[in-house]
This record gives structure tokens, C-alpha cells and sequence, in this order.
């Protein structure tokens, strides 16, 4: 037997209602806050990857699905969004036709990581850029559509934490203080962390080694070397976040991997999904643009993981979604009624129903088995003596009742159906 690939996976029907309903919530409140969605290719130059999300990191290091392709190209499979929407930006010149772009999209990723619970090789996350303004309360408008998306799928056990990079100058100021912190205890330090002190210091905060945390314990803090533009733009998030009732912890030491980020970063963990406990992360990132060839245009945005965020629904109860029911199951009693069942099936399924009807030349009792396990909410019988004088019988499958109707009228069954 062929399997799946090794952290990939079927989404089934019987889970499909879960992934419309989180797909409709996050396309209603992206829609309601003006953002416009964007579809990418699954693949681009491997170039866009490295040079969009940095060679430090983990990604790019170690994560990417790069193949050459039939012509000898490098190509990657998208693992993020992110250089994907920039470069579509640039390349259209979307800037030129207006001057703030809103942007959100929704689709599959893939990294090549380790899978676990909460970890897949191919994921889906849905998420949001805006290209164009400086204006912290964008900084802070992405961090309240995260919260309002995961909100209205009902999760509670949310923490939201940012905090700020800063502008590249004090940022660079800090990394030297940073190194030399580390450098007088460079012996503690995993190898791992050894080689980020070279590439991307900062990830040294994210590392899960117990000798690199408790060096990082005492470690000096970027927010206590902020300058005043990063400050203010740090405190106008803050509010804005307080205005708009989502409460947020700052936590110094969340400094996200990739390297292109500049002051807001942030995450929103759920306490309900064991250690893969990150839902959404994003920040804002002013050099991105122009690291692509575009002009020199800051953009913020964030990411979501959509199987984390179903799983902590799972976990929570959070959900309402349901498949859709029948509405009427053709019940066909003569075999050589097929054709009626079939052509009035779909007279109804055209005028909107949502109509099944047998194909298996199921008995009577078959037929009726299969209605109630559609929790169909009508039942048509075609056949018999009815069928003979030129009627069907409509049956009401939670109160009993039944009424005769000719078989030509159509509109009668349909007024039936949708007075209940
Ligand atoms: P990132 O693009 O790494 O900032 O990730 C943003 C969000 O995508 C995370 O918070 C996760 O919810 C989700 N995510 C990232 N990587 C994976 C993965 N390998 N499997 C499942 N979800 C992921």
C-alpha cells in the first residue's frame, strides 16, 4: 500500500465543516478590516527564500523542499508567505496603483522539519501583509485580526506576547553587547548557539537547550536598549492593543527567527495544544521590500498555523461547525423509477436543495437506513400505488407526517420543505 509522505496528511471529509468554518472566519474578518486576498504560486526561485527569509536561519538552513527542476533551475517550495507576497508586490509594481496594499492569503507551506503533534512536513496557515506605511497601529490592527479570528472560533486559553526589535541601529548597538555577554560564557553555550552567535545571535533567545537557557537567563535585554523612535512606536502599539481590549504580555526575550524584523514582533500561544504551542506569529519588517528589489517601503504582517489552531479548537470543544444535512432523501421504491428519482433529484438540486438519492439499487428498508444516517430532514417515495395514480409522498422525518403531492409538482415539494 502507498502511504502519505511522512508529515503530510488526508484532510477527510468528516473534517472538511471545521476547515470552511475557520476559512469563512478568517475571510469575513480579514474582509471587514479592507484586506484583499493574494494566491502566490507553491513554488519559486529558491533565490526568493534565501534571500527574503535569510540564510541564518533555521528555514533556509534546513527546512527548505529545494529541487532542481527538468531545466537545471533551483525552485523551493514556499515555506512561508511572506517573500512570496513581496514579491508579487514588487514584481506588479502594486505600490504605483495604490498607496497602502492590504493583502491576506490562505494555503499549504512546506518545511521540512521533524514532524510531532502540532508539526507537519505540509501545513496550511492563513495570514496577512500590509506594504506601504510605517503607522504602528498597523503594527498593532494585525495582532487584533489574529485575536478576533481565534475569538471568534471560540479559544480562550490565549496568550498574546510582543515586544519590540527596534530600529536596526540600536538593534546592531545591542547585538554587540549581546556578543559580549555571550563571549564571557561562550564555554555554557550548545554548539548550536556557538554557530548563531556568528549567524543570527538573536535566535540564541529561542534555543529549547537547557545550558543555552540558562545562560540566556541573565542575558541583556533589547527592549532596555531601545531608542526613543522605537519606544514611541512600541508604546502607540501597546495602546492601541489596550483600546482595543486584547490583553498582550511584552516578553523581551521573543525575537522570532527570521532576520528581516524591525520593532513589533509577536505570537499568540495557546495553553491548550502541549509543546507546538505557537498559533500566529508575524512582526513588522521595514527592509524586506528593498531586500527584494522593490523601493524602500515597510511592510507588518503575521502568520497562523491552521492545523494548530483546529487542534486547539478539538481541545477546547470551541466548535459549532457541522456538515451540512440533507434536506430530502429520494426514496426510489420501483427499480425502474431511477430515472424519475434521478432528473426530480436534480430539479431540486437546482433550485437549491441538498438532495441525495440511492445508486446502489438499495431495498426499501436500505434506502430508509441510509436517510437517517444523512439525518435527512425529508422523505420523497417514488413508487407504488401513488406513483401509479401520478403522486410521490413527502414524508416529515421528525414529526411523522406525510402528505401526497403529484408528481409533477415540483414547486409543492420544495414550499413543503422549506416552510418546515
Ligand atoms: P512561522 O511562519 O514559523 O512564524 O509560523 C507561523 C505559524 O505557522 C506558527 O505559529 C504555527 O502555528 C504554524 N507553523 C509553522 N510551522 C509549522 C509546521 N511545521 N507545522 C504546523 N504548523 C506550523
Amino acid at each position: 500500500m502507498i502511504k502519505a509522505v511522512t508529515g503530510t496528511r488526508d484532510i477527510l471529509p468528516i473534517d472538511i465543516p471545521r476547515w470552511y468554518q475557520l476559512e469563512k472566519i478568517v475571510k469575513d474578518v480579514f474582509g471587514k478590516f479592507n484586506y484583499k486576498e493574494i494566491r502566490t504560486p507553491i513554488f519559486e526561485v529558491t533565490q526568493l527564500f534565501s534571500r527574503g527569509i535569510g540564510e541564518g536561519t533555521d528555514i533556509v538552513s534546513k527546512e527548505m523542499y529545494t529541487f532542481l527542476d527538468r531545466s537545471g533551475d533551483s525552485l523551493t517550495l514556499r515555506p512561508e508567505l511572506t517573500a512570496s507576497v513581496v514579491r508579487a508586490f514588487v514584481e506588479h509594481s502594486l505600490d504605483k496603483k495604490q498607496g497602502l496594499n492590504k493583502l491576506f492569503y490562505i494555503g499549504p507551506m512546506f518545511r521540512q522539519e521533524r514532524p510531532q503533534a502540532g508539526r507537519f512536513r505540509q501545513f496550511h496557515q492563513f495570514g496577512a501583509e500590509v506594504l506601504g506605511s510605517h503607522d504602528p497601529l498597523l503594527d498593532a490592527e494585525m495582532i487584533i485580526m489574529a485575536y478576533d479570528i481565534l475569538a471568534a472560533l471560540g479559544l480562550k486559553n490565549l496568550e498574546v506576547k510582543i515586544n519590540s526589535l527596534g530600529v536596526p541601529s540600536s538593534r546592531d548597538e545591542y547585538k554587540n553587547v549581546l556578543r559580549e555577554y555571550l563571549t564571557q560564557h561562550i564555554d555554557k553555550l550548545s554548539d548550536e548557539s556557538k554557530k548563531r552567535m556568528e549567524l543570527n545571535i538573536l535566535r540564541i533567545f529561542d534555543s529549547k537547550d537547557e545550558r543555552d537557557k540558562s545562560v540566556m537567563k541573565d542575558a541583556p535585554l533589547l527592549i532596555n536598549y531601545l531608542d526613543d523612535e522605537s519606544m514611541m512606536h512600541f508604546d502607540k502599539v501597546k495602546k492601541a492593543l489596550s483600546n482595543a481590549n486584547v490583553p498582550f504580555n511584552v516578553d523581551a526575550s521573543l525575537v522570532r527567527g527570521l532576520d528581516y524584523y524591525t520593532h513589533t514582533t509577536f505570537e499568540i500561544i495557546s495553553g491548550s495544544v502541549g509543546s507546538q504551542s505557537a498559533l500566529c506569529g508575524g512582526g513588522r519588517y521595514n527592509g524586506l521590500v528593498k531586500e527584494l528589489g522593490g523601493a524602500d517601503l515597510p511592510g507588518v504582517g503575521f502568520a497562523a498555523g491552521i492545523e494548530r489552531i483546529l487542534l486547539a479548537c478539538e481541545n477546547e470543544n470551541s466548535f459549532l461547525a457541522d456538515d451540512d444535512k440533507a434536506e430530502l432523501y429520494i426514496v426510489t421504491i420501483d427499480k425502474t423509477l431511477q430515472d424519475f428519482s434521478f432528473q426530480a433529484a436534480l430539479q431540486l438540486r437546482r433550485q437549491g436543495l441538498l438532495v441525495e438519492i440511492d445508486y446502489l439499487s438499495r431495498s426499501v428498508k436500505a434506502q430508509m437506513r441510509e436517510a437517517n444516517r444523512l439525518d435527512a430532514k425529508f422523505v420523497l417515495f417514488v413508487g407504488g400505488d401513488e406513483f401509479a395514480k401520478g403522486e410521490v409522498v413527502l414524508k416529515n422525518m421528525k414529526s411523522g407526517e406525510q402528505v401526497n403531492i403529484s408528481n409533477e409538482n415540483f414547486d409543492e415539494i420544495i414550499n413543503k420543505i422549506r416552510v418546515s
